[in-house]
């Protein structure tokens, strides 16, 4: 039987006026489903809300018994509209008793119906809910009939994202838009953070469903389709994408998805069936979620994401909306919820008033990861959905230590988290105490306390944080989050700046560390068995002494006139070092030749990071001004466990006899040959590893700025001359007691050191 109603758009124009019309809620719903039986010759029209408690109740209905409504339920999964739910896929059966999911609500009174067409409510790839109609005899619904139930679920859609039905909700039963959801993700930033949503990119919500001029419409689309294109062609000609990368990976798929005939086919035969052009991109969009978050192949996965991306940028052109929100607009807590964001766009929010991060992408080394440790931001990343799990406004909690996410989280976990987050703040008050205190222990032993740095946005913490100098700054960090090779100019004007920000404290610029894990886009990426031990760092510069030239170039004009100081990383060999020091001879001769400025004095150093150099250390303190321990690396090559493989975490234990021992070794010969050494590694910034440090005869430490308070509250309550008379002698061969951690846990315990 074909429905004898004038087609779709007659539909739209009467749930036009029924949406305009000042009635309830449920007013509404009822004239809607009163409306769809009609439209399709149903019988029967039901709409069904999904509760937080993840049961779909009956809303309204015409045709099921009148008393059923808000009384009927169904659980996800349960029954065929529970299968719907479930799928977030249409199902159109003409014999629907005989589908083994089929299950009988005897409160409904719908024994009588064979038929059933059932589509589910979406939003932004959620299931709400479930629009149902129902035949008493055998039929196959149209598609023209799915496509009308298909729009008017996306009306209901938009009634519950608008919290119209919350006001006709039972009490205690919240719809699921507003149910509460922990997801576990990955820790990428520490700290915690609790706010409110902010998203990156806000969906666009499309509040103009209905076409009132179908032709103009699809000119329109067009339109917007053809500005697409040109955005997307002048990004990948734009001297900004490399050759090869990821950036181009995806761009190129933008494009061959722009030209998709099939997929503007979809949004044409939407616009004609009465919608707005942003209403039709939406609603193919709203299917491709869907299909997306059933989809379990990673690539195509990730295709769909694209295409979902382009729907939204399709949107946007429509609606002339370009940007996210405005650093100005944002609340006082924001956290911030993207799929993945460019670094700089981090920046762009300003720090003040952001409390998190949260990705759906992202991980350790993303440059966004790298920028928010900087600014000290707790982000979880690789949390599934939370784009369109989120709704700007909701509260939320990022949990960087654990890796978790509460959105919407349930009174007593914010309670708890508030304590957590109030007793952090009343530590770091503690800390900032002890800013101006002097670093010395209690028997007068001075240690400098240094930070490690990387970014501009660093430099802030050497006053707040009250450290003496930087003693490493990773100068890869700005090739990692710039979009293209950093030209010397800006390199030399970054240094100038770090120098600037400085204000006389000294800072030590390390050398180039790329390769191994640190990728840069631009730059090819090269296949590796064992890339840790591979072609990085000074390898690469010797091998390219381009890429160093330029480095050493903008290192010394922007320190002219004033002191620098510079290591060189990953150094297995005294030749190595001693042919970047001629390099950069030569650079100083270049520019005394063409009158340049130089630095007044020049300090060369080399981290101690790779084992070999354990057994040359008299050759190489004969050359350099000063060593910096790198233990992060010295650690992973001595006793062979990868620094970033959670598999041997556990092992990754510098406090073991044999590496102390090492790193006695290396402390005593710097002592011997009055070089100035320095340990930089993660293992200077944990109090107790810092005490055990301080023990073997360490006197400057370098670590990240939030470590300065807990090291400096330990070395203050700590009798240096006492632990190394206790630890020394444990180090000897024979010595009963082996393990160290035990011994300096105790130690700490007995003599009361503030760990
Ligand atoms: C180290 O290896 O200890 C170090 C400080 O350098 P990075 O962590 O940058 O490799
Ligand atoms: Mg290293």
């Amino acid at each position: 039987m074909r429905s004898n109603l004038a087609g779709p758009r007659l539909l739209l124009r009467r749930l036009r006026e029924v949406m305009a019309e000042p009635i309830t809620a449920q007013e509404r719903l009822d004239k809607i489903v009163v409306l769809i039986a009609a439209n399709v010759v149903a019988e029967v029209c039901s709409v069904y809300i999904l509760r937080a408690d993840g049961v779909l109740e009956l809303y309204a209905t015409e045709g099921l018994k009148a008393e059923a409504v808000h009384q009927a339920s169904l659980r996800v999964g349960q029954g065929l509209v529970g299968l719907i739910a479930a799928e977030a896929r249409p199902l159109n059966l003409p014999n629907a008793r005989a589908h083994p999911g089929f299950a009988y609500l005897p409160e409904t009174g719908e024994e009588e119906y064979n038929s059933f067409l059932g589509v589910p409510i979406l939003r932004a790839g959620r299931t709400l809910g479930v629009l149902v109609v129902q035949n008493k005899s055998h039929r196959t619904y149209l598609e023209d009939e799915v496509e009308a139930m298909q729009t008017t679920a996306m009306v209901i859609a938009e009634m519950v994202a608008a919290g119209e039905l919350e006001a006709i909700a039972q009490k205690g039963t919240g719809l699921d838009l507003s149910r509460p959801i922990h997801a576990i993700g990955v820790a990428l930033s520490e700290g915690v953070g609790l706010g409110h949503v902010v998203l990156h990119e806000p969906r666009v919500v499309v509040t103009n469903l209905i076409a009132e001029d179908t032709d103009k419409e699809s000119h329109r689309l067009e339109a917007a389709i053809n500005r697409l294109r040109l955005s997307i062609d002048d990004l990948l000609s734009s001297g900004e994408i490399a050759a090869i990368g990821e950036h181009r990976d995806v761009l190129e798929a933008y494009r061959m998805f722009a030209n998709d005939r099939g997929w503007i086919r979809k949004i044409e035969e939407a616009i004609r069936n009465g919608l707005t052009a942003e209403a039709a991109v939406e609603k193919v969009q709203s299917d491709m979620r869907a299909r997306m978050l059933r989809q379990t192949d990673p690539y195509l996965r990730e295709r769909l994401h694209d295409l979902d991306d382009l729907a939204h940028r399709l949107i946007r052109e429509l609606m002339g909306r370009q940007h996210g929100p405005l650093a100005s607009e944002l609340p006082q807590d924001a956290i911030i919820v993207a799929r993945n964001m460019g670094a700089a766009e981090l920046l762009d929010y300003g720090r003040d008033r952001i409390r998190g991060l949260v990705l759906e992408e992202g991980g350790p080394t993303s440059h966004v990861t790298i920028v928010a440790r900087a600014l000290g931001i707790p982000t979880v990343g690789q949390v599934d959905d939370i784009v369109s799990l989120a709704d700007a406004g909701d509260a939320i909690i990022v949990d960087g230590e654990a890796g978790e996410v509460y959105l919407r989280p349930a009174t007593d976990v914010e309670n708890a988290y508030a304590e957590k987050v109030r007793f952090r703040a009343r530590r770091q008050a503690q800390y900032r105490r002890l800013r101006n205190k002097p670093s010395v222990t209690k028997d007068g032993v001075e240690i400098s306390l240094q930070m490690n740095a990387g970014l501009l946005v660093d430099l802030p913490h050497l006053a707040e944080a009250g450290a003496a100098g930087v003693g490493l700054f990773r100068t890869e960090l700005q090739f990692m989050v710039a979009s293209s090779f950093p030209r010397m100019r800006e390199q030399q004007a970054q240094y100038e700046q770090v120098l600037d920000a400085a204000d006389g404290k000294p800072i030590t610029f390390r050398s180039l560390d790329i390769g191994g894990d640190k990728v840069l886009p631009y730059l090819r990426a090269i296949q590796e068995e064992n890339p840790a031990m591979g072609w990085r760092a000074l390898r690469l510069g010797l091998d390219r002494p381009g890429l160093l030239r330029t480095q050493m170039r903008a290192l010394l004009k922007a320190a002219a006139g004033r002191e620098l100081k510079l290591m060189f990383p990953m150094v297995a060999e005294v030749d190595e070092f001693l042919k970047a020091k001629s390099l950069v001879e030569r650079e100083i001769k270049h520019l005394r030749r063409h009158n340049h400025a130089v630095p007044e004095t020049i300090r060369l150093g080399v981290m101690i990071e790779v084992p070999s150099l354990l057994f040359q250390l008299d050759e190489l303190l004969h050359h350099v001004d000063f060593v910096s321990v790198g233990s992060n690396d010295l650690f992973q090559f001595f006793c062979a466990v990868d620094r970033g493989n959670t598999r041997v975490s556990e092992r990754f234990d510098p406090i073991n006899l044999a590496f102390l021992r090492a790193l006695k070794t290396i402390v005593d010969a710097a002592n011997r040959a009055h070089i100035p050494v320095t340990l930089c590694g993660e293992l200077a910034g944990r109090p107790l590893e810092a005490m055990a440090l301080i023990g073997l005869g360490y006197r400057d430490l370098s670590m990240s700025p939030a470590s300065l308070g807990p090291v400096k509250a330990m070395l203050r309550s700590l009798d240096a001359g006492r632990l190394s008379a206790r630890l020394l002698p444990r180090l000897e061969p024979g010595h009963p007691e082996t393990n160290i951690r035990e011994f300096l846990l105790r130690f700490a315990s007995d003599m009361d050191v503030a760990l």
